[in-house]
This record gives C-alpha cells, structure tokens and sequence, in this order.
C-alpha cells in the first residue's frame, strides 16, 4: 500500500545564529531558534514520514526536554525516523517541500539541501522537491522574524 504524511514547522529567527536548512549550512545574519539545530525543513519532514506511518509527532519522538537531542543535529533525528521507516518496511517514493522565508534567498543553497537530504532519505535526488518562497513581507515570516516549512512525504509499505 502506500500512505502520504504532512508535516509543517515553524522556529523563530534569532540575529547570530547559525542557520541550518534541510542540512545545509546557509549563510546569514540570523539562523533558527531550537532545542536541536533548528532546521523547521528536516523537522517538517520527519513530521511528514510520521504522519504516513501513523505516528505521534516529532515532539512525542523527540521531547525538547531530553538533553541527548539539545543543540542535535536534526538530519541525525531525520536518520533515526528513517530507521522506523524501515522497520516498518517502508520506502520513500517522494518528498515535496515548500520553504516559507522573506530572506535570505534559498534558491542557490536547494541543490546543497538535496545533497544532504537524498541520502538519509535513500532515495535519489529527483525523488525530493524543495522549493521557496518569501511571505510577501506578511505576518511574522515576512517581517524576518520567523521560517516556516511545509512537506509531504509518500511512501511505500507492504500490505
Ligand atoms: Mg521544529
């Protein structure tokens, strides 16, 4: 059979940080603010791949209480999620996501975010979709104060 999941994350921008998307390290003046690395995109994923296996949310897996996962790197959550995956013999088909931020632009970093994606996921790079958008200046991502995320994952699981 094959199950879609999906996962949305928002963390607030703090001016200093580091600024961790789907992996990729991207220069700027400000990165996101988290338990972990902060990276809303790898966290919208794992909320995806849960949602397609039926599961509690990343907060459930992952409680920002446990000092194991403080200032972790997300693609190592994104790992141990894939090992449920798995467990379940489960497969990606797809991942689509949509990058919400007023700056700075992601456009030249998507390629450097599949790299690091493609294989935690196991899946080829043109099985991933990850596009950006700004907010159009509105709400608090479009005043720079916050990135959202959005994700869909699709997989394949046995009968
Ligand atoms: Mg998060």
């Amino acid at each position: 059979m094959h199950k879609i999941g999906l996962g949305y994350d928002i963390h607030r921008l703090e001016a200093g940080r580091r600024l961790v998307l789907g992996g990729a390290d991207i220069p700027s003046g400000a990165g996101l603010l988290g338990h972990s690395d902060g990276d809303a995109l790898v966290h919208a994923v794992i909320d995806a791949l849960l949602g397609a296996l039926g599961e509690s949310d990343i907060g459930t897996h992952f409680p920002d209480t446990d000092p194991h996962t403080a200032g972790a790197r997300s693609l190592g959550l994104l790992e141990t999620v894939m090992g449920l995956v798995r467990s379940r013999g489960g497969e990606i088909v797809n991942v689509d996501a949509v990058i919400v931020a007023e700056e700075p632009k992601m456009g030249p970093h998507i390629t450097a975010m599949k790299a690091a994606l493609a294989p935690v996921l196991g899946v080829p790079e043109t099985a991933l979709g990850i596009k950006a958008k700004t907010n159009e200046g509105l709400g608090p991502v479009g005043e720079k104060r916050a990135i959202a995320c959005y994700a869909v994952a699709f997989l394949k699981l046995p009968d």
